[in-house]
């Protein structure tokens, strides 16, 4: 490191203003300054107001930072290129001493006062939209050069008022100059100062730390949530989710995939023909409240880079310079090919598979080839679909799959030709597959299970579980105040009583009775690897065992709803730690499943409450004869029931 670093900056009073203000926040650094003049400088003859390059002030400083004529540059923040130049990094970036823009005019005229069609020089096209939104009669006038030459503009006559950063005409002590600070949004970067270096001299990027206005900021995670089944969020999106300040958040299906974080959440979504909030809006809070030094979280369905709009999104934090993340989501395509059991790609029938959008301006194009075709945005255009891949020469009958609602209980897949798409109906969310690897699809039998989450497999029956559980549990708030040496045993009958229990109570020495091996587990998940356990579901049973032991006096924790033979034993007491209550579910299709799975009594009633009966062409489940009791009591035929504890 040479003693006195050299800093690189542009030659206008301005520039070299600029550069003494920032050192002059590190005293203890003793620098010399290297005067480099922009390609921008040299040649005022550009205007700005028509895309001019976009490093125009900047390229030959840090040209000279690559050389190594200099060990930094200082610039404006905001006229720093988007991407930055290889090698070349940014060491700070300060505080905006003042973001506004100010009017300059002949007589100190306000922007209302101006005479109609009065000439007003400006440089940059967002204050051109700006000013003619305000006064649609002023003449516009592109003007270039340093605030002095600006300001020569208006004394030459040939502006009656200019534009210029309010904080430029500060730092020359013109400040006296100003007519009226302009009320308009500015570049978020005006008024900051932004150092580079080269990326590989770490000793000068320390130098510059402590002027490093970043560390305040915030950042914002491009996130996606899966096609929102709560569980096929992944555990990355989960723990950022847990440590988020602010949650933006689209339509997802299901938006109990929030419920789990209590931080401030805002709805974003853009429903085709509804509220609709824009995206340069959405663009905006997610920089204000990384600027705010939040941890944002932008949430989208699916992934945020299929259809997600992460490219425009993270463009527009990234040059503000906000620090982004991007954290994957199962996309809804594959979440469409798992519930349909298409395989996307397949040995010798299709080696590739492409993701195509049937919605916007070049909707379709592009997309044939060999492999699969998968359709995003096209469920409201299925004709136009078909007619463009017959006429690209597909043949009529190469398969087709309407996959609705992929990923949640409402899935629904139908399966065509291309042809076949044109009279075909569906409504969005849809997703549409194309291929040979259509007609390899699973074929498996399906079957609704009612119960929590928790027990999924605990029945095995031969094909796919689709969980639609019709219950939930809700602990009792204030639990009973137990005293746990009065009993000599402890009865549980389910995971949800002992996982609650053990929260709040511990045992000295009593026996554990259980019923069922998952209560069993849980039993040993909480350290009681000695409890006698009664694999049938039947409570009766177990009120046999309890007499043998000579118990006389269990505790039976259960819930509200627990209504079984224990109950009647003398020598147990209950107590009630959480009841079941019924969760709201969509009504779907039964007519696909070959059965539905009940867990218990409150499953039962709660699916009596959605449907209204019970169709008679299903198989239904059960465990224990406490449910399979409810279940004859609503009118199913013994020969429909299976009670799965009775059979071995
Ligand atoms: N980023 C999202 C896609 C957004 S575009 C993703 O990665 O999945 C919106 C389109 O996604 C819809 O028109 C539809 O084609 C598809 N889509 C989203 N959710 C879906 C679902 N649950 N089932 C089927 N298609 C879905």
């Amino acid at each position: 490191m040479p003693k006195k670093i050299r800093i690189a900056g542009r030659t206008s009073p301005l520039a070299i203003a600029q550069v003494r203000e920032m050192m002059s926040l590190l005293p203890d650094v003793e620098y010399e300054f290297v005067p480099v003049e922009s390609y921008g400088d040299k040649h005022k003859e550009i205007s700005l107001l028509d895309n001019a390059m976009e490093d125009i002030f900047t390229r030959e400083l840090d040209d000279a930072v690559l050389r190594g004529d200099a060990d930094c540059a200082i610039h404006s923040a905001k006229d720093l290129p988007y991407p930055l130049r290889d090698k070349i990094s940014i060491a700070a970036v300060t505080k905006s001493a003042d973001a506004t823009d100010s009017l300059v005019s002949r007589d100190g005229a306000t922007l209302a006062e101006l005479p109609e069609g009065a000439v007003v020089g400006l440089s940059s096209p967002l204050r051109r939209e700006q000013i003619i939104a305000a006064r649609p009669d002023i003449n516009i006038l592109s003007i270039r050069g340093n605030i002095q030459e600006r300001i020569e503009y208006i004394n030459r006559g040939d502006a009656d008022a200019v534009i210029v950063a309010s904080i430029a005409m500060k730092r020359l002590g013109l400040a006296d100059r100003i007519a009226e600070i302009l009320p308009f949004g500015t570049n978020p970067l005006q008024g900051c100062l932004a150092v580079t270096v080269r990326t590989d001299r770490p000793a000068v990027r320390k130098l510059f730390y402590p002027l490093d206005y970043r560390r305040f900021y915030g950042r914002v995670i491009l996130m996606g949530a899966g096609p929102s089944a709560p569980d096929l969020l992944t555990l990355r999106a989960a723990n950022i989710l847990k440590i988020a300040d602010i949650i933006f958040y689209d339509d997802l299906m299901d938006e109990s995939v929030l419920d789990p974080y209590d931080c401030e959440k805002t709805y974003v979504g853009k429903r085709k023909n509804l509220h609709s909030v824009e995206q340069e809006k959405i663009n905006e809070m997610l920089y204000l409240s990384a600027m705010d030094g939040k941890t944002v979280v932008r949430l989208k369905g699916g992934d945020p880079s299929v259809y997600g709009r992460s490219g425009e999104e993270a463009e527009y934090l990234a040059r503000r310079l906000i620090p982004v993340e991007i954290v994957p989501g199962v996309t809804s395509a594959l979440a469409a090919a798992a519930d349909s059991g298409i395989p996307l790609t397949m040995r010798e029938v299709s080696s590739g598979v492409r993701f195509a959008a049937g919605h916007g301006k070049d909707a379709f194009s592009g997309t044939p080839g060999r492999g699969t075709l998968v359709y995003y945005m096209a469920a409201s255009v299925l004709p136009d679909l078909s007619a463009y891949l017959i006429g690209e020469g597909y043949p009529l009958k190469t398969p087709a799959a309407i996959v609705r609602n992929a990923g949640s209980v409402l899935e629904e897949t139908s399966v065509t030709d291309i042809e076949g798409l044109r009279t075909a109906e569906t409504s969005p969310p849809a997703i549409i597959i194309i291929g040979d690897t259509v007609s390899h699809a699973l074929r498996q039998p399906k079957f609704l299970f009612t119960g929590l989450e928790i027990s999924r497999y605990s029945v095995r029956l031969p094909g796919r579980m689709v969980h639609y559980p019709l219950i939930r549990t809700e602990e009792i708030l204030v639990p009973p105040a137990i005293e746990i040496n009065r009993y000599d045993a402890v009865i549980f009958t389910s995971k949800t009583a002992v996982r609650i229990f053990f929260r709040k109570y511990q045992i000295f020495g009593q026996k554990v009775f259980a019923i069922g091996p998952a209560t069993a587990e849980e039993l040993r998940r909480q350290g009681i690897g000695n409890a006698i356990v009664q694999s049938k579901h039947h409570s009766a049973a177990l009120a046999e065992v309890i007499g043998e032991y000579g118990i006389e006096r269990a505790l039976y924790p259960c819930s509200e709803q627990s209504d079984n033979p224990l109950h009647r034993i003398p020598q147990v007491e209950t107590v009630v730690l959480y009841r079941t209550s019924d969760r709201s579910q969509p009504k779907i299709e039964l007519s696909k499943f070959e059965g539905i799975i009940f867990t218990s009594p409150s499953t039962v009633t709660s699916f009596k409450r959605l449907y209204g009966n019970f169709p008679e062409n299903l198989l239904y489940y059960c465990i224990g004869p406490v449910t399979a009791g409810i279940l004859a009591e609503y009118g199913i035929e013994q020969e429909i029931i299976i009670d799965v504890s009775e059979i071995p």
